[in-house]
């Protein structure tokens, strides 16, 4: 296959991804090429900031390849209170990020529920309307999806992980709580509702080929994502998969893999928002910067109270554990600005994908 003019089409096929994958360290360079093209004509040189709260490390779930499992009884388990969560979405609305995240652990339970929407309120309330809220604390009812989607939830990022059922199975234990049909249902519901959805997967997990991400690119593709989040997988001491860390590929080579998966998603769907995720920069110190010059254009500084991050370790050496959230901020504002970026501040930087969708 000639490489250059398969990138000249904004359609793969999967044996178009696969080799498009498995480009070397030169042909690479013509993939990211194309992708800041791509990038640049459709959603500009902007980079909108998403303030990161990890409201808690608390989950009923057991993801075999996740620090923060529930097994895992080297965790020191936490909730954010109300207040800390408050102090940070008001940083954030004063830093004029205009999006938040909320992430955690999953959890049912009413009264996890009833924390959530009351804490979507009062954002609202205290900072008049003016955030928009990423939620993405895992699977849920869809009686719980709606009742934070009408306190003023917007945004939902549920990454199917893997699109493969079987590699899934891998990955989760076999049961009730950890079902691929339930995960793939909630997606479609978020939908429904009328949430941007955001999915994506983990890149160089143990079993995984380049058959696999192919596969997760059209499946990205298939589902008509408003958003998207990947980034490479990255092993836990205290977690199953850490017997199959052997069998990993380096991680040079996955960073390399997941920067070839956010410039080939680039290509395929445009519009949609892409982030430059925590794990990019846990393999390279530079490594956002680096997805946002390959297509990404979402970056989620961490706006987690300094004291807790230390319970967050989702994966070894994750970064800016003991930074603050204005020296944070600072040195990747610096960083974005050198690689010729704007950041949008004041603006929701809503994906475009979704505005065309919710139009027709
Ligand atoms: N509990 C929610 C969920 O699973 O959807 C949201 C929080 S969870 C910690 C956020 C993401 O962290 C997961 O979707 C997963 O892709 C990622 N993650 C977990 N363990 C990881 C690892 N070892 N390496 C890279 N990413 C990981
Ligand atoms: Fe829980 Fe999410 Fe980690 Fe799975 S990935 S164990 S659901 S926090």
């Amino acid at each position: 296959m000639d490489i250059g003019s398969v990138l000249q089409k904004g359609e793969f096929t999967r044996e178009e991804l696969v080799f498009l994958l498995g480009a070397d360290a030169t042909d690479r360079q013509l993939i990211y090429k194309r992708a800041l093209e791509v990038k640049e004509q459709v959603v500009g040189k902007k980079v909108y900031f998403r303030g990161l709260i990890e409201f808690s490390n608390v989950c009923a779930k057991n993801c075999f390849y996740c620090g923060i499992r529930r097994g895992n009884q080297r965790v020191d388990r936490y909730y954010l209170t109300e207040q800390e969560v408050l102090d940070a979405a008001m940083y954030a609305h004063r830093e004029r990020f205009a999006s938040l995240v909320i992430q955690g652990g999953e959890r049912t339970d009413r009264q996890h529920v009833r924390t959530i929407t009351s804490l979507l309120q009062k954002i609202h309330q205290q900072t008049g309307g003016e955030m928009h809220i990423t939620l993405s604390l895992g699977e849920q009812s869809e009686e719980v999806f709606r009742e934070w989607y009408e306190a003023g939830a917007h945004r939902y990022l549920l990454r199917i992980e893997e699109s493969d059922r079987e590699l899934y199975r891998n990955l989760h234990p076999e049961d009730r709580l950890h079902d691929f049909s339930v995960r793939m249902e909630a997606l479609d519901t978020l939908k429904r509702i009328g949430y941007q959805v955001g999915t994506g997967v983990m890149i160089g997990l143990p079993f995984q080929t380049l058959e696999h991400l192919a596969n997760d690119l059209l499946f990205f593709k298939e589902i008509d994502i408003d958003m998207a989040g990947m980034g490479p997988y990255i092993e836990h001491e205290e977690t199953p998969l850490w017997e199959h860390r052997d069998a990993l590929m380096p991680r040079e080579e996955r960073f390399n893999l997941s920067m070839k998966m956010i410039a080939l998603l680039r290509i395929m769907m445009p519009d949609i928002n892409i982030a430059a995720t925590t794990a990019m920069q846990a393999i390279d110190p530079i490594g956002r910067e680096k997805a946002l010059k390959v297509g990404a254009n979402v970056i989620m500084p961490n706006l987690t109270p300094v004291q807790y991050r230390e319970g967050y370790l989702l994966y070894d050496d994750k970064p800016c554990v003991d930074e603050e959230a204005d020296e944070c901020k600072n040195c990747l504002e610096a960083r974005i600005k050198l690689a010729g970026d704007e950041i949008g501040y004041g603006e929701w930087g809503d994906s475009l994908h979704y505005k065309k969708r919710s139009e027709s």
